[in-house]
């Protein structure tokens, strides 16, 4: 389940994180479908819950989404890339000599998937989900004062 900061969702569709770290999750809002049609001028429009699953246009909506569209629209993210988000994470990992995450690392995952600069939470908690990371990581780095921008220019990343 995708913790919604002690908030209770009951409108979007639950998803579920599969043993290998895929995560499986139906989008409610259309059924799965990706699109309606205009039923006045016979066009079809994404589903703005889950955008027929393009990444791309998932990602742009995230940066800015609130609510129940924005836990709708990270769970279609974590259906497309969630998987590939941890195996990555795992790899990182592993190349470290204590076998630990970085920030940088994190930090490099984050610009990996394209993720908005201000998503870096869902993306950490994401990790913590699926015990790629120990539960609790972003509150400490939250608590920290960490500036994701600060990080992000060290490690090189355009501004
Ligand atoms: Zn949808």
């Amino acid at each position: 389940m995708i913790r919604a900061g002690g908030m209770l969702v009951m409108a979007v569709a639950k998803g579920q994180i599969q043993s290998d770290n895929s995560y499986q999750y139906t989008c409610g809002n259309c059924k799965g479908i990706g699109h309606f049609m205009d039923s006045k001028t016979g066009e079809y429009e994404d589903c703005t819950h889950c955008y027929n699953l393009d990444y791309d246009k998932l990602l742009e909506a995230f940066r800015l989404a609130r609510g129940e569209r924005y836990y709708a629209i990270l769970k279609a993210i974590l259906s497309l890339k969630g998987k590939a988000i941890a195996d990555s994470a795992i790899v990182r990992r592993n190349a470290n000599a204590n076998i630990k995450l970085t920030i940088a690392d994190l930090l490099h995952l984050l610009m990996e998937f394209n993720f908005p600069r201000n998503r870096f939470k869902p993306l950490v908690e994401w990790l913590e989900e699926t015990r790629t990371l120990p539960i609790g990581v972003y509150n400490r780095i939250h608590d920290s004062r960490f500036k994701i921008a600060d990080g992000l220019k060290q490690l090189g990343y355009e501004a």
